[in-house]
C-alpha cells in the first residue's frame, strides 16, 4: 500500500497570520509560521482524496497543483472544515460527476443548509453537485482500494469524525478521545493530532502539553501536531520543547508512507 500525504493547512479557525497581529508569530519570516486551515491532502492508487475543504481550499489546490479529487471527508461542518466546499466545482465540472462527500449525518444535514443552493430540485446551471454519504464513528468503508475506518471524538461537547487510512490516523479538533474510539486507534504508528496553544485551557481543542499526554497513552511511535493558532508560539521554538518523536506539521509538508 503506498499512500501519499500532504499537510495543505496546519492552522486553527483564523490562520497565521491572523489579519491585523503583530505578534512575533504573525510577523515571523520563517514559511513554517504561515498556516492556512488545516486541510490534508491524501493519494492512493493514483487518486487523491482531501480531510475537510476550508476557506483557503482554492489556494490550496492550485498551491499543490492537484488536477483531480476522487471524494472529501469531512471531520465537522464549523466552518473552517467546509466553507470552501464550493471550491470543488473546477472538480465536479472537469470529471463530470458530483463529488462524494462522506461525513456524519449530522454534518451533511448542516450541508445542506448552509449550501442549500446545491440541493434545490431545479438548480441554477453552475452550482456544485454533492453527493452527500453517511460516515460514521466506527464503520469502515473501501473506496477504490483505499480503507478508511471513522473514529470518533470529543471537540468538546461536539462529537466529530476522525480518519484512520492504515497504521496512519488524522484527527482534528480533539479535546477527548474515549476508550471504545481509542481502541479503534491500535497499531497506528503515524498520528496527527491537534493543539490548540501551549496555555489556557480550551472548551473544545487539546492544549499542547494535553496533546503530547494522549499521543503518550494511545502508545503511538510517531505523531505530528496540526491546528495550531498563533498563541502555540514559533515553529522552531516549539519544536525544541518536543520530544524527538513528535513534530509540528507544517503547510507544505509531505510524506511517503509505507
Ligand atoms: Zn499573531
Ligand atoms: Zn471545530
Ligand atoms: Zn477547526
Amino acid at each position: 500500500m503506498k499512500m501519499q500525504i500532504t499537510f495543505l493547512g496546519t492552522g486553527t479557525s483564523q490562520g497565521i497570520p491572523v489579519i491585523g497581529c503583530t505578534c512575533p508569530v504573525c510577523t515571523s519570516s520563517d514559511p513554517k509560521d504561515k498556516r492556512l486551515r488545516c486541510s490534508l491532502l491524501l493519494s492512493y492508487n493514483e487518486k487523491n482524496y482531501v480531510i475537510d475543504v476550508g476557506p483557503d481550499f482554492r489556494q490550496q489546490m492550485l498551491r499543490h497543483e492537484v488536477s483531480n479529487l476522487e471524494s472529501v471527508f469531512l471531520s465537522h461542518e464549523h466552518n473552517d472544515h467546509v466553507i470552501g466546499l464550493d471550491d470543488l466545482r473546477p472538480f465536479i465540472f472537469r470529471q463530470k460527476k458530483e463529488m462524494k462527500i462522506f461525513g456524519l449525518p449530522r454534518v451533511l444535514e448542516e450541508i445542506k443548509g448552509r449550501f442549500s443552493y446545491a440541493f434545490q430540485d431545479s438548480p441554477y446551471p453552475g452550482i456544485p453537485r454533492f453527493e452527500l454519504e453517511k460516515f460514521t464513528a466506527g464503520e469502515k468503508i473501501s473506496i477504490s482500494g483505499l480503507e478508511v475506518v471513522g473514529i470518533g471524538v470529543d471537540h468538546g461537547a461536539l462529537p466529530i469524525l476522525g480518519f484512520r487510512f492504515g497504521t496512519f490516523a488524522y484527527l482534528t479538533d480533539v479535546k477527548s478521545i474515549d476508550n471504545k474510539n481509542r481502541e479503534l486507534l491500535k497499531g497506528v504508528e503515524l498520528l496527527v493530532v491537534s493543539a490548540i496553544r501551549q496555555e489556557r485551557p480550551h472548551h473544545s481543542h487539546l492544549l499542547l502539553e494535553e496533546a503530547i499526554q494522549l499521543i503518550k497513552e494511545l502508545k503511538v511511535p510517531n505523531a505530528l501536531i496540526i491546528h495550531m493558532s498563533h498563541y502555540m508560539g514559533k515553529h522552531e521554538d516549539v519544536e525544541k520543547l518536543l520530544p524527538p518523536n513528535i513534530r509540528l506539521a507544517y503547510d507544505g509538508l509531505s510524506l511517503n508512507l509505507a
